[in-house]
């Protein structure tokens, strides 16, 4: 996003007007040379928080991260539009972490140099400054070179690092799928060594870089990245065993590869999907969103491979789901990976055809008001209880089927029940 990128460099030019060293850093940097576009553009300076907030004034800037280094600095006020949410830019100070005690985050932080600010990061490609006064990448750690080779590798002795932060263990996965670099073998080396060590992480941080991982058209070989690393017992048992190269015909096929329709696809191929689904649910902690989804996809995804052989009324409670789009998304690949295995059953794309076609129907054909309540069921003296869910449902089903299609069938129909 341009503008993001201007505002960025319209911070380090008044940063470096009140005369500190300020560049871009990091993912922007690493993005920016493999020709893809950045998703934020971070500043690394040494000016301290405090001097950060003197230049750009407190009405501009957030403290959330001030205690390890990192002001948000906001646009000013005229340039702000009203109908966009304003994204503060991070603004960190140059620093050396100190000793990490609990395998996640550094004991202490040191405020340093630019040197020191890029040792202290994960991977040499994502150690890299750009300084737009010189127009040049300055580079302390070999990242420039790791990238022309397409190559992932810890700064540093790699034992070390994912001994002192056993979550970029996860990171190194993440990063190689994502941009389909070979992780160095010292690197992959040191991550099967202190693989187990993961479990220190929060399931919740876990989570968060496995949607990363899931939602990905590379997500199969993300999870064979994991396995192949020795992360596959501790961070995804789901998979254990799996026949990974089928999953892998499967997920090409899963239009839009979302962490929702990987995941469910994914448990599909597992023996025990909402028992799979419960327990990452448990882990990752998923959202209540997620979830819906995820269940609703595992449990009608055969109903829409099936639609054109089913009656209306069993496929219609799948097609006004909140979660259609999911349902289809991998009801089609689960259809599409099953013809090429030639599955015995009886799935097809004209069921999904079918499910589609319904889906256009005007919304007073595919979800019409009911022709019965309770209340109708009353006036014809019929006593209350669990039957009325039954009769309502039956009559339900007989309108949707195009059987009843009027209040006076409907009451008759139900005496009858
Ligand atoms: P993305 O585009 O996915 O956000 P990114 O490189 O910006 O990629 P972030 O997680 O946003 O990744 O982190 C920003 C930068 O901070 C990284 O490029 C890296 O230099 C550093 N960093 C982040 N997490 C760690 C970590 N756990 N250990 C060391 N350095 C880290
Ligand atoms: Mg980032």
């Amino acid at each position: 996003d341009d503008s993001r990128a201007s505002e960025a460099l319209r911070i380090i030019r008044a940063l470096s007007d009140a005369g500190f060293v300020a560049m871009l850093a990091g993912g922007c940097v690493r993005d920016a040379l493999l020709g893809k576009s950045p998703k934020d553009y971070d500043v690394a300076t040494d000016a301290t928080p405090d001097a950060v907030r003197d230049v750009f004034g407190k009405r501009r800037t957030l403290a959330f991260g001030a205690s390890f280094g990192v002001i948000g600095v906001l646009p000013p006020r005229e340039d702000r539009s009203a109908d966009t949410k304003v994204e503060p830019t991070e603004v960190a100070t140059f620093r050396s972490d100190g000793d990490y005690s609990d395998g996640r985050r550094p004991d202490s932080v040191h405020f340093g140099n630019a040197e020191d600010d890029a040792k202290r990061r994960d991977f040499t490609i994502n150690g890299l400054f750009y300084d737009p006064a010189i127009g040049q990448v300055i580079d302390f750690v070999g990242g420039q070179a790791d990238l022309r080779r397409g190559t992932l590798r810890t700064i540093g002795d790699p034992a070390k690092r994912f001994g002192e932060d056993k979550l970029r263990m996860l990171r190194a996965v993440r990063f190689a799928t994502a941009l389909a670099f070979q992780i160095d073998a010292a690197t992959r080396d040191a991550i099967h060594v202190h693989a187990d060590q993961i479990s220190v992480v929060s399931g919740e941080r876990i989570g968060a870089e496995m949607r990363r991982v899931l939602a990905s058209p590379s997500a199969a070989e993300g999870l064979t990245r994991l396995v192949d690393c020795g992360l596959g017992d501790a961070v995804m048992p789901e998979i254990n065993g799996l026949d990974l190269a089928a999953l892998a015909d499967c997920l090409t096929e899963l239009q839009p590869p979302t962490a929702v329709t990987v995941l469910a696809t994914v448990l599909l191929h597992t023996d025990a999907p909402e028992a799979g689904l419960r327990s990452i649910t448990n882990r990752w902690k998923l959202s209540n969103q997620e979830v819906r989804a995820v269940s609703a996809a595992i449990a009608n995804w055969r109903t829409i491979a099936q639609a054109d052989q089913l009656p209306f009324s069993t496929v219609q409670p799948a097609l006004v789901d909140r979660d259609v789009d999911a349902i289809l998304a991998v009801a089609r690949a689960m259809v599409r990976s099953s013809n090429q295995t030639g599955s015995p059953e009886q799935l097809g794309s004209s069921g999904i055809e079918s499910a589609v076609r319904s889906l256009g129907l005007p919304a007073d054909a595919l979800d019409p008001p009911p022709l019965l309540t309770g209340d109708d069921l009353r006036a014809l003296g019929i006593p209350a209880g669990p039957k009325y869910r039954v009769i309502l449902q039956q009559i339900r089903n007989q309108q949707l089927d195009g059987k009843i299609s009027n209040r006076n069938d409907a009451i008759a129909a139900a005496t009858l029940i």
